[in-house]
């Protein structure tokens, strides 16, 4: 008999933070797990258990992380891989489907599931109004694995496209020039009073919005945490007392 027969891999989105936004078809998968695979932030957010053993590693190591899992799972073991937010949002799911293209046939035969979360964009999105009401695009500032030429041809594109633009990974400590270079393009495609919104950590106890404008965004705060979400000439403001606009992109374009 197959000793691995049995085995399963659930890719795991967990949502952008806060525990009400895991799906409940999440929460079943992560109870089920024997064995709990990702970067140590995310493991971090689930609870220890008897029966289950977490292993959690360092974030560049996306690929050897999901052998690890399809070797576990061959085992016959019942494996979690959890990324925040959506795991085929910049994440680990496609990491996975790498390793299997690329492994043992036998994974291809595995019990392969993915479970979709709550993605960074759509959280910011409705702290924020609707940014994201027409059409728009996700672009990861990161050049950890695409060039860096790559990033800035395909900004500018949707930039001239009036794509709504939101921004994930804009900027870390080994990454610290992206999110100005990006932002210093955006100058010059779009208009100076372009909304620009900063959204970091959402539904997190840390949580930070702020609304500004494309000029003044350089001098906003941001970090790992924070996605940034570029404007259309479409998008716009609903100012408030006391507490930031609401931002929403009209769904209607009139004719060029
Ligand atoms: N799979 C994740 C994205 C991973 S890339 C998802 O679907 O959300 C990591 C980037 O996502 C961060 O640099 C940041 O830009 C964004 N991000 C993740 N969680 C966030 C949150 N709670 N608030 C704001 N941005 C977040």
């Amino acid at each position: 008999m197959n000793p691995g027969a049995g085995g399963t891999l659930t890719v795991i989105g967990l949502g952008p933070g806060d525990e009400s936004l895991l799906t409940e078809s999440a929460r079943q998968a992560l109870d089920a797990a024997e064995d709990l695979i990702g970067y140590h932030p995310y493991v971090a957010r689930i609870p220890e258990r008897p029966g289950l053993t977490r292993h959690a590693s360092d974030n560049r190591v996306e690929v050897d992380r999901a052998r690890h899992a399809l070797e576990l799972a061959a085992a016959g073991r019942r494996v979690a891989v959890v990324s925040g937010g959506d795991p085929g949002v910049f994440a680990m799911a496609a990491a996975v489907f790498e390793a299997v293209e690329h492994g043992a046939p036998g994974w291809r035969d595995l019990a392969i599931t993915v479970e979709p979360g709550i993605t960074a964009m759509l959280a910011a999105a409705a702290r924020l109004g609707a940014p994201l009401g027409g059409d728009f695009c996700a672009l990861s500032l990161s050049d950890n694995l695409k060039p860096w030429p790559v990033v800035t041809a395909r900004l500018e594109a949707v930039l001239r496209a009036d794509l709504v633009v939101a921004l994930y990974n804009p900027i870390s400590t080994a990454r610290p020039w992206q999110l100005g270079a990006a932002l210093e393009i955006a100058a010059g495609i779009r208009a100076p009073g372009t909304p620009v919104m900063f959204a970091r950590a959402i539904s997190r106890p840390d949580e930070a919005i702020r609304v500004t404008t494309l000029a003044e965004a350089p001098t906003a705060p941001a970090d790992m945490a924070t996605m940034v979400i570029l404007g259309a000439s479409t998008t716009r403001l609903i100012p408030r007392t006391g507490r930031p606009p609401f931002v929403y992109t009209a769904r209607k374009v009139e004719a060029a």
